[in-house]
Parts: structure tokens; sequence; C-alpha cells
């Protein structure tokens, strides 16, 4: 854990009031202030003379890396690890879940689900995902083939045991797993089924000269909830005890011959507790959809909701005739509401307001969604030149809205529509 500046005052000789409080030396004002700048590292621990051993214990534990982050792939573009916290709500989590397919390059099919690997896109709540990471294995032509997968833009996870293709390859920036010993493979996985071998192995292969582990827990054998023990106790190891063994983002593989029912339940349970890298053998889009859709809900940053550019959107060729209606830029609304409006297919304008990702009744009661703040909107949008019909639609949930908002925009007409968006269509074609 971090330390407070009032949690390290504690040791100075100005918490404690003992001789030389404030003595000025770190040229600091105060213990205090220099006590404030050190929890946020902008000062060094050493140029204050008094400071007690126990602290400096406390100052190095906190300064332990809790998980590394890895970099990987050709063009750097993927991230995993660099987890700070268990849980999101005490922070955030930093680096979402990979979920890597396997290519095995003797399969006779490769071409094949390699063109659904390529082809997967899911675009949902203005994001747009595919598929970034391939775990490619087998021998024939792997390194003619890697290089394919990287010009196509995949980041890769490289199954090996043969030094010269680590050789070839590592210029790809992948990460390899293998048990050969290759000092000159940057990114490497530890592999083992047992948390107790994984230290004797890391202590082992971390003098070699990799920079970055991987910690692959085989699961094959174990039960679920004996995975997420695991799992858990690796995380919290690293997180909460900060042991160097542990502190690497963690691999698990999906076992064979599982139906993909039972692949989407123990896939979404690792991406919950807690892998890093999830690799799974067959492309099937249903359980891919499913596991990209609980991942964009889990690595949302709470405190960042999910938002849309504030502004005027147009549906289908608004002309004088349009509709107008008005909501916030909280992704979930505007896709709900944006949805009802093009089924709909009547020519409209909707003012998405500033409203810092808040929805309707969350931006209303921070004050981000307020009459003043509608009503300039609407001003700004020019919409009053646009179209012959004054009217504007404004959410259900604020009804208590209509009056301040007839007030500032005296030549509208304020309609106060549904309160949840499939009602829209009902709506429009009762008071249009
Ligand atoms: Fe306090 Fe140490 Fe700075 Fe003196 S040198 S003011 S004791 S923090």
């Amino acid at each position: 854990m971090e330390l407070t500046g009032l949690q390290i005052f504690k040791y100075l000789p100005g918490g404690k009031k003992t001789e030389n409080a404030n003595c000025k030396q770190c040229k600091q004002p105060t213990c205090m202030a220099y006590a404030l700048k050190l929890a946020k590292k902008q000062v060094e621990p050493d140029v204050c003379p008094y400071l007690p051993d126990e602290l400096k214990t406390l100052l190095f534990e906190a300064c332990k890396k809790q998980q590394n982050e890895i970099i990987f792939g050709a063009n750097n573009q993927t991230k995993i690890g660099g987890e700070t916290v268990m849980f999101r709500h005490e922070k955030t989590l930093v680096n979402k879940t990979i979920i890597a397919i396997e290519l095995n390059c003797d399969d006779e099919d490769f071409d094949e689900k390699y063109f659904k690997i390529k082809n997967y896109e899911l675009e949902r709540v203005g994001e747009k995902f595919n598929i970034e990471t391939i775990y490619l294995c087998g021998k024939k032509d792997i390194e003619l083939r890697a290089k394919q997968l990287t010009e196509d833009g995949f980041s890769l996870i490289i199954k090996t045991e043969n030094p010269e293709t680590i050789d070839k390859l590592k210029n790809l920036n992948p990460i390899f797993e293998t048990e050969s010993e290759c000092p000159q493979a940057t990114n490497i996985i530890i592999s083992s089924q047992n948390i107790d071998e994984i230290i004797e192995k890391y202590q082992k292969i971390h003098k070699i000269g990799h920079q970055n582990f991987v910690i692959n827990l085989d699961i094959s054998t174990k039960p679920i909830s004996t995975i997420v023990e695991e799992l858990t106790y690796i995380r919290r190891l690293a997180i909460l005890n900060r042991e160097e063994s542990f502190a690497h983002p963690v691999m698990t593989k999906i076992p064979e011959n599982l139906n993909h029912y039972e692949v989407l339940t123990l896939a979404s349970i690792l991406l919950c507790r807690y892998s890093n890298i999830i690799v799974i053998k067959d492309i099937d889009y249903a359980t891919i959809t499913s596991l990209l859709t609980l991942r964009q809900s889990i690595y949302t940053d709470p405190q960042k909701p999910l938002q849309v550019e504030p502004k005027v959107y147009e549906f289908n060729e608004p002309d004088e005739n349009a509709i107008i209606m008005m909501t916030t830029n909280f992704a979930l609304t505007y896709f709900a509401v944006a949805n009802e409006i093009e089924s709909m297919n009547k020519p409209t304008y909707l003012i998405v307001t500033p409203s810092d990702g808040m929805s309707v009744l969350t931006a209303w009661s921070a004050d981000k969604f307020t009459s003043e703040l509608a009503a300039k909107t609407l001003k700004e949008s020019n919409l009053a030149q646009k179209v012959k019909n004054k009217k504007i639609i404004i959410p259900g949930l604020l009804s208590h809205m209509k009056e301040e908002l007839e007030e500032e925009l005296k030549e509208w007409e304020i309609l106060v529509g549904p309160i949840e968006a499939y009602q829209l269509p009902e709506f429009v074609k009762n008071n249009f």
C-alpha cells in the first residue's frame, strides 16, 4: 500500500514531537511539508537524516511493483498486467484481460480458422473490438506464419522449443512459451500446475536475463473452485504482499474437450478472477462476443463512464419537419435512444448535452443537466433556424424541468418524453 503524508509524518521528529522537529535540513519548512512531498515522491527519503529504519522499510515495501506491466506485439500494441488493486471499485483496473485464440501451424484448417479470427469484429456502445492476440503453436512454417500474422496487426504468444525460431522471431516482440533457455527472449512464460513450483522456476530463470515474465497456471485438471482459489491467491500475493515471484501477469488456457457453454462459463470466471491472458482453442463468435461484452463492463473505469461526444446528431436526413430530442452524453443512454430513432425511420435531430458521461437523473442531481444548460445547448445548436415546428422532447425523467425550460425557451414547446427509450416510437406517433 502507498503511504499517505500523514502516515509518514507520524514517524518523523515533527510527528513524534522530539528533538530536531522541523529542523529544515531537508530544505522543507516543516516535517509535515516533507512528509506530504515524500508521499507524492517529490523528494528523496535520504535527505532527512532522522528517518527511522522502520519507516525506511515501509517505504521500500511501498516502492515494490505489485504487478509488472508487459507491453508486447511488434508495434507495442498490447498491454497486460500493471494492476494495483484487487477490486475495480478500490481504484480502477489498468489493462484489460486479453482473449487470445490458439492457431496451430500443423492444423489443416489453419487458414480457415485464421480467416475467422481476422474477420471477427464487434461494435458495442461506441467501441470496436477485434481479436488482437494469437497464441501460435505447432512447427510447420511457424516463422513465416508469425511474420504474416504480425503484418496483419496481431500481437503473438509463440509456443516453441526451437532456440533458432526464438532468435528469428524475437524482433516481433512476442511472448514466448518455451522450456529451452533463451536469454534473448525478452518476454517469457513460466508454466506450472503448482504454485510452489512457480517460485522455484522464477528464481531459477530470472537470473538468465529475461526481462518480463508471465505466469502460466496450468488449470487443465483442476476443478473450478481450485482454479479460482489459486488465481486469487496469486493475485493477493502480488497486490497485497508484493511478492516478487508473483508480480507478473497470469495466463490461463481453457482446457480442450469443453463445449461452448463450458468454455464461456470458465472463461467468464477467469476474466473476473484473475487471468490477464485467456487462451481459447476455437473461435466461436457467440462465445467471443459474450466475453468481450463482459470484459467491456468490467474494465470500464467507474470514474470515467463510457461517453459520446456532446453535439447534435442527425438521423434519417433531417429537414425542416425534423423531430428534435435531447439527452445526455452517457454512452448507454445515447445508444438506447439512437437505436429507437433509427428504427422509427423519421428525420430527427438528437441534441446530446455535455454531462460528463452521466445518465439523465445522475446528471440532473449533479447539476450537469440543468434547464440553463439545456436551453443554452439548444440555442447554440441553431436548430431554431432549421425547423418549422419548435418542439423539443426532453427525457421523461426530467419532467420537473418543463416549466423552467418554458421560461428559458419561450418560442419552444417543451414535450416531456417517455422514461424508457423503447417507448419513443409510440410517443412520437402520438405527438407528431
Ligand atoms: Fe523534519 Fe527531517 Fe526535514 Fe528536519 S530534515 S524538518 S526532521 S523531515
